[in-house]
């Protein structure tokens, strides 16, 4: 049950055209909210209700285009080397908030350590970012997220990703990482998407497993940065 998800050459070409559409639409997407919040202000006759609607629906917009960008080429960003399990635990700190309100709980183990990798530190954060999300939200009533790193060669890192969520279903597997492929009132269905990119423009491997009301485990491979690799050789 264990897949490799879209055709490389192809999600790069729709992940460009994503980005630079998504680029286009920002600008006038931020002034339409600008005046939004005028005419609301100014306006004290018209139904407050309208102006939630728009406002939510535009603040959807904006997340769907905030998604696709980080699909962008690169441009001042360059790889750097850099701590995994660094990056790891920013991320678990940054959506502690998030698990404590859903009773989520973090195993997390060895993940200090670790071999460095040649990373753009925002992406490889936003990737583990939409993949703890999932983890979170496929659980509503609460569970354990474990995650566990080791090194398996002499080249690659693997991290695993293990959540008691509600699973997906076989037949839905393949469409993990589709673009907007949700099954989500509020999703976007671009999260996958998106971490698929970033995994594979790192050199690394994305793999999904998952069973139905058991879990998912999300499997990650990652290169060790060339020069770490010497150091540990000498
Ligand atoms: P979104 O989270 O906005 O729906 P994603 O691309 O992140 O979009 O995920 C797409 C779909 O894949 C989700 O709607 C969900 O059905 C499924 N999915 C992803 N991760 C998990 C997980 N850990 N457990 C269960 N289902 C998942
Ligand atoms: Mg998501």
């Amino acid at each position: 049950n264990k897949i490799r998800l879209l055709d490389s050459e192809k999600l790069t070409a729709v992940g460009q055209l994503a980005a630079s559409i998504a680029h286009e639409i920002r600008n006038p997407l931020t002034s339409l909210k600008g005046f939004l919040q005028l005419i609301e202000n100014t306006m004290p006759g018209i139904k407050k209700e309208y102006f939630t609607i728009m406002t939510d629906e535009l603040t959807r917009i904006e997340m769907i285009t905030s998604e696709l960008l980080v699909l962008a080429k690169p441009q001042a960003q360059e790889f750097k080397c850099e701590d995994i399990g660094k990056i790891i635990n920013d991320v678990i700190m940054l959506l502690g908030p998030q698990a404590l309100i859903n009773n989520v709980e973090f195993d997390v183990t060895d993940i200090h350590a670790l071999p460095q990798v040649s990373c753009i530190n925002t992406q490889l954060k936003q990737a583990f970012i939409n993949l703890i999300k999932n983890a979170i939200e496929a659980m509503p009533q609460g569970g354990k997220i474990r995650i566990a790193a080791r090194k398996v060669s002499e080249e690659q890192i693997e991290i695993q990703i293990i959540d008691e969520g509600h699973g997906i279903p076989k037949a839905f597997l393949k469409q993990i990482g589709s673009p907007f492929y949700t099954t989500k009132e509020k999703g976007t269905g671009l999260g996958m998407m998106t971490t698929f990119k970033i995994i594979q423009s790192h050199g690394g491997l994305l793999n999904v497993s998952s069973e139905e009301r058991k879990g998912t485990t999300v499997l990650i491979h990652l290169p060790i940065h060339p020069t770490t690799k010497q150091e540990k050789n000498e």
